[in-house]
């Protein structure tokens, strides 16, 4: 898509700044970057869950830029009702000797970074998923402008990416023109990056590319960038950690020789391995890029979409962050957000970017596609395209299942892979055993005929369908609440609730008690 300014329809209100900023109303400084702004001590929020909004970088020739100029167009900050929240659009023209539209994705994820420098802004997400939120204690100090945050903004950006030589930033509040926009311009524009990759395989290229940006707040966390596995954050392919790395070599991008292949199904790789040892200080030594549940990459916090492991129909889910609902297994994205972030490798949880659905690897260990169960019907209509025609109509959105039940009445019903087995599509290999519900019901049967015998009415066990993998405890996700049953015993039993708990299972060992010797 070319690249050009965008034109301002007349009659919409503008106020236009050239030049440097003398002084700003905000300390500017890296010790805010952790600041959050919680509801009651924001005085406005920009995107959101509640409004649209993006963040877009262009790329353009040296002379059409205007060096440190702004324009907001729609209502400025001093113009906004406290507590409410309003459209956001914030594009950045860039140029430089070096500045190409490689370069874009990765100037664009620097706003982030640079934006929650300044004290009482709190910047979220990417993209077209921006959120943002002003604090009351910023406006008291006398921000009363988005001049002076666009004018801070580009001052780090100037200073942290010296390739950038001119830059010019355009902020929007007027509703109609950054949706607008955001359909005409940014989606288009993200698109092109995400399909660019299509055509090149990990196979096709000796290095992959680090993204170490986010372990400001995930110490731990390495993002290993492939052809076929873009970032989680959805803002970096391969093609951007080149760029990145070319003329930043000392930055967070880096290239990741990758050195022998280890399991060339799971994406494992020696290179990688050494790296995500040095880089994450020691926290974990394998990482597997196309694996949800061997050695699965760490998740930071910034995935537009959390995988998570449903162990009673052996399926994966997938929720993106604008569904507010919760998912079949009671969990709402934030819930489970909580549980995957903080750069850890969480067999049963797994964030990625939404352009990975594209990817011919697609968590190809565990079956691809053809283990997927569940995913809300927006996400899956805008992946559609990159799923297999045979598998489609059988993952279930929200209009299928809510909950767990249903779910499985449902895959029963279109016969998912899952109930009989899924084989493994790269390998042709047969990876789940399916729903055994013969064996269940003998081991129902057991655990009654142990209870009779016993005359000890045990806790009742759930069947599980899966198995754990080899030399990897499996995570379970936090369930909102457990409630055991009474015993009901002849001291009236006692009732055990558990909130909010982690359970972690080795291994289960369903025995029938023997009979003690003398017939006790
Ligand atoms: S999620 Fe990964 S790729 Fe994206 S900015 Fe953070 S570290 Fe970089």
């Amino acid at each position: 898509m070319e690249r050009k300014k965008i034109e301002i329809p007349e009659g919409v209100k503008k106020i236009e700044s050239v030049g440097e900023e003398a002084e700003f109303p905000f300390d500017i400084s890296p010790m805010y970057e952790g600041e959050r702004i919680r509801k009651k001590e924001m005085y406005v929020e920009l995107g959101g869950t509640e409004q649209p909004g993006f963040e877009l970088v262009m790329a353009l020739p040296a002379e059409e830029v205007e060096d440190m100029k702004v324009t907001v167009v729609g209502p400025d900050l001093n113009e906004m009702e406290e507590g409410k929240a309003y459209p956001y659009a914030m594009i950045y023209y860039v140029a430089g000797s070096q500045v190409e539209t490689d370069l874009e994705p990765v100037i664009e994820r620097r706003n982030h970074d640079f934006q929650n420098y300044l004290e009482g802004y709190m910047h979220l997400n990417q993209r077209y998923d921006i959120w943002i939120r002003i604090g009351k204690g910023a406006i008291k100090k006398g921000l009363n402008s988005f001049v002076q945050i666009a004018k801070a903004t580009m001052m780090l950006f100037k200073n942290e990416l010296p390739f950038i030589e001119k830059i010019e930033a355009v902020y929007i509040t007027d509703a109609e023109l950054v949706e607008k926009l955001l359909n005409e311009v940014a989606m288009p524009i993200f698109e092109e990056r995400d399909a660019r990759v299509e055509a090149l395989h990990d196979e096709d290229v000796d290095e992959f590319y680090s993204c170490t940006l986010c372990q400001s707040f995930a110490p731990t966390n390495v993002c290993v960038v492939s052809p076929d596995r873009p970032s989680l954050c959805g803002a970096i392919s391969w093609f951007d950690g080149r760029a990145a790395a070319r003329v930043d070599p000392e930055g967070p991008n880096k290239a990741i020789p990758k050195g022998d292949i280890i399991d060339p199904i799971g994406g494992e790789y020696s290179g990688v391995n050494e790296f995500a040892k040095e880089e994450s200080g020691g926290e974990y030594e394998r990482v597997k890029l196309h694996s949800f549940f061997d050695y699965p990459h760490t998740s930071c916090g910034c995935f537009e979409v959390i995988g998570f492991y449903m162990p009673e129909v052996d399926g994966i889910g997938w929720v993106h962050r604008g569904y507010p609902e919760p998912a079949p297994n009671g969990l709402p994205f934030s819930t489970m957000a909580g549980q995957t972030g903080g750069g850890k490798q969480i067999a049963g949880f797994l964030g990625i970017g939404i352009s990975y659905f594209r990817s011919k690897k697609f968590i190809q260990a565990d079956g691809g596609w053809y283990r997927v169960v569940w995913m809300p019907k927006e996400l899956k209509e805008r992946v559609a395209k990159y799923i297999p025609d045979d598998i489609r109509d059988k993952i279930a959105t929200e209009e299928d299942a809510k909950t767990i039940d249903e779910l499985k009445e449902f895959l029963k019903k279109v016969d998912h892979p899952v109930v009989k087995g899924v084989v493994r599509p790269v390998d042709g290999k047969k990876i789940t055993e399916g729903w055994v519900e013969e064996a269940e019901e003998e081991v129902e049967e057991e655990v009654e005929e142990a209870e009779e015998v016993a005359e000890q009415p045990a806790v009742a066990a759930q069947p599980q369908v899966f198995a754990p993998q080899p030399g990897q405890p499996l995570q379970l996700p936090a369930l909102p609440q457990i409630q055991i049953p009474a015993q009901p015993s002849a001291g009236g039993g006692i009732k055990l609730v558990i909130k909010d708990a982690k359970i972690y299972i080795d291994k289960i060992v369903i025995r029938k008690p023997e009979e003690k010797k003398g017939g006790k």
